[in-house]
């Protein structure tokens, strides 16, 4: 029996954890994607959290992961109310076994490429187009496999990539799911989010890190969230002397173009965010918004409808990543259910590795359908819930709307991560 192929779309985060869990399950990967080199480290993108679950999956690929300085604690997820006009700052709510730890994008995806085992080829630069899966009967028994066309952009020559499986990690604006699932819309969240990586190398005892350090002294082990009147804003620690900040705004949806959720910001928004943020927060935060260069928006979407399904074409297509789930950021879940989404995926095609191909890859489709689709959709509608309460929207049918100043303590305790569906730990199907 020849090696099964695997063509994997996409060479972001749920790419390259699919490269490894695909590979690892005994399979080749041929993983297209079109930015023409892997991130370089911290520099590219900000920060992450990843889950005990991720955490645990990434070391099985990565050697040391976890185990190095590549990860700092957030052991301890803290809400707190900002009083705008006093600038005061009082709990909310308090969870010190939290057990996330933070991460740079970048790093994690350094880390991911350069661990890549020999079967698996990434072909960067290349940008998929399209692809065919020729009609069987659709009863999971025919042989045919998948022929993705991809144009090289250095080039501009088109090329052919032949495999048995296409893993669609193309991202929350996927084409492939486009393909599939063509009514299926991202949904505007109603807020955009300021980011920005403040770097204090060389600045430890400037006024802005002691002021910092002093108003948010666990910063190294905790996940910060700070709620003012509708709106709030997230602070943590990131290895190598950095420090993540995001910063929510409700608004109209802007208008976008391309296919990036990061918008373009000009200096007098810049200026003005900065303005408002003295108005909005304590000083210490309002100075590191002004410090930090080169701050960013992200406008903040996630998938309209749960995705009714993660497999097509008789379970020669997957949906993985954010082209299967797009999510809002506040349940830390984008990159933990991509890693968990590449683990399942690696242990269902293991499972039938002995079977004839068309069955096999049916059969380890629809197990991780099953495995994955409840958990992906409780967990992004949670998420949608938890960002609507931290903004001060209505949640739910009667028009209720969460209020920092006058919440109960069964209100605020939905504030916590750990009200997130399989918190401990999705099914591995293992
Ligand atoms: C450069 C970058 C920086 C990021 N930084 C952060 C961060 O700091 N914090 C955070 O929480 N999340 C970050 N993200 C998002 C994060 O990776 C995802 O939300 C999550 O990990 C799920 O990843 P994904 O691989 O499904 O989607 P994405 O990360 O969006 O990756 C999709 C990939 O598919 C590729 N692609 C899309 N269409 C095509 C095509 N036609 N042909 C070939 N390739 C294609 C894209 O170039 C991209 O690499 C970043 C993503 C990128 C691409």
């Amino acid at each position: 029996m020849g090696k099964r192929v695997a063509v994997v779309v996409g060479g972001s985060v749920a790419g390259l954890a699919c490269a490894h869990a695909v590979a690892e399950a005994g399979w080749e990967v041929v993983v297209v994607e079109k930015a023409a080199v892997p991130a370089g480290g911290n520099g590219t993108g900000a920060g992450l959290g990843l889950d005990a679950q991720s955490m645990e999956v990434l070391a099985r690929w990565i050697p040391g992961w976890g185990l190095d300085a590549a990860t700092l604690p957030l052991a301890v997820d803290l809400n707190r109310a900002t009083d705008s006009e006093a600038k005061a700052a009082r709990t909310l709510t308090r969870d010190e076994g939290f057990n996330f730890r933070a991460a740079h994008w970048g790093d994690l995806h350094r880390r991911l490429h350069e661990a890549l085992p020999a079967a698996v080829t990434v072909l960067w630069g290349h940008q998929f187009l399209s692809f065919e899966a020729p009609d069987g009967d659709g009863d999971g028994d025919d042989e045919h496999g998948v022929v993705a066309t991809a144009r090289v952009l250095r080039t501009g020559e088109t090329v052919e990539i032949a495999g048995d499986l296409l893993v669609a990690a193309d991202g929350c604006t996927s084409s492939i799911r486009r393909r599939f699932l063509p009514d299926f819309n991202l949904r505007y969240s109603g807020y955009s989010a300021w980011r920005g990586v403040f770097d204090f190398t060389g600045k430890e005892s400037c006024t802005t890190m002691s002021g910092i350090r002093k108003a948010y002294p666990e910063l190294g082990n905790c996940l910060y969230f700070d709620l003012a009147y509708k709106t709030h804003a997230v602070l943590y620690e990131l290895p190598n002397n950095r420090l993540n900040w995001i910063w929510y705004i409700n608004g109209a949806e802007p208008v976008l173009t391309g296919s990036s959720v990061t918008m373009k910001v000009s200096d007098a928004m810049v200026e003005e965010m900065r303005e408002e943020a003295k108005r909005v927060w304590g000083p210490e935060l309002a100075r590191l918004m002004r410090e930090t260069v080169e701050p960013f928006v992200n406008v903040i979407y996630d998938a309209g409808e749960p995705t009714p399904r993660l497999s097509w074409a008789g379970g020669r297509v997957a949906l993985v990543g954010d082209a299967a789930h797009a999510t809002t950021p506040h349940g830390l879940r984008s990159t933990n259910m991509s890693v968990v989404d590449a683990r399942v995926l690696g242990c269902c095609l293991a499972r039938y590795c002995r079977e004839p191909c068309a069955r096999s890859r049916a059969r380890a489709l629809a197990e991780y359908e099953a495995a994955r689709l409840p958990v992906v959709a409780a967990q992004v509608l949670h998420a949608r819930r938890l960002g609507r309460l931290k903004q001060g929207l209505v949640v739910g049918s009667h028009g209720e709307v969460f209020d920092a100043r006058t919440a109960t303590e069964e209100e605020v305790s939905q504030l916590r991560q750990s009200s997130m569906p399989y918190f401990s730990g999705a099914p591995i199907v293992e």
